[in-house]
């Protein structure tokens, strides 16, 4: 099995000191990662700085959103290329969060995903059913259109990496455990969707699909432990270096 992915997304939840000593214990502790791939993805105002410090150590650099242009007159947009300059390697796409609160569209989720290809920045795009939608039985209708509006007639070269992150709306932030078997039946969903829009070998080898929700040290391991889940988004646990230690190390043992 590849090395799961486990991208920590710290939203807006940080101020500037406490980022950079979360960030500093981070890397502290990353002796102990390796076999498994650590992004960090603080607040732009930080993003410089935490770059500094993990430098050197195994741990990456994530972006939590970025501007679908390289430059131009976007007032208080932060183009993808500035974010290469300090080394972010994957930027989060279309998290619920800004869909909900900032009326991201799947237009513009589009035109990010696509930037963020051609300068070789892994997109991680997030996709996931509300509670009305699950309960109104449209969850797959849900996904399948959000995965065909931000993927639709892109073309991935061979250095160029997906992450797709399915993220129940509902489930975040909620303390909730998911049945895994359901998680694992939405990643099959999901990896099927993504044969219609992609060559069989590019989803294999250059896709991968992970799980956000509540992730915490407890149940990380009863969701990973499903081959088909390639590693997870964590956001409240990530918050805290000791638990998100030991959320790594949970996935290391399997
Ligand atoms: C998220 O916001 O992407 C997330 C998964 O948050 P939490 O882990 O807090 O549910």
């Amino acid at each position: 099995m590849e090395n799961p992915l486990i991208i920590a997304n710290w939203k807006m939840k940080l101020n500037a000191s406490d980022s950079l000593d979360l960030a500093k214990r981070v890397k502290k502790a990353s002796a102990k990662y390796n076999g498994v791939e650590v992004v960090l993805c603080p607040s732009f105002t930080e993003i410089a700085q935490v770059n500094e410090i993990i430098k050197g150590s195994n741990i990456k650099l994530g972006a939590q959103d970025c501007f679908w242009e390289e430059q131009g007159s976007f007032t208080g947009e932060i183009s993808p290329k500035s974010l290469q300059d300090y080394d972010v390697k994957y930027v989060l796409v279309g998290h619920s969060e800004r869909r909900q609160n900032l009326g991201e569209t799947e237009e513009m989720i589009h035109k990010k995903v696509r930037l963020l290809l051609t300068i070789d920045i892994t997109p991680v795009l997030c996709i996931g059913e509300t509670f009305e939608e699950r309960q109104d039985g449209l969850k797959d209708v849900v996904l399948t259109r959000q995965l065909h509006n931000a993927f639709n007639g892109l073309w991935l070269n061979k250095s160029d990496r997906l992450v797709v992150a399915y993220e129940p709306v509902w489930v975040i932030g909620s303390g909730q455990d998911i049945d895994p078997d359901e998680i694992e039946h939405t990643h099959q969903i999901i990896r099927q969707l993504l044969y219609d829009l992609f060559e069989d070998r590019v989803v294999d080898e250059q896709v991968k699909i992970i799980y956000g929700g509540s992730v915490d040290s407890e149940n990380i391991a009863q969701y990973i432990a499903r081959p088909i889940v390639q590693g997870v988004l964590v956001g409240g646990a990530s918050l805290d270096a000791t638990h998100f230690s030991t959320i790594i190390a949970q996935a290391k043992k399997l």
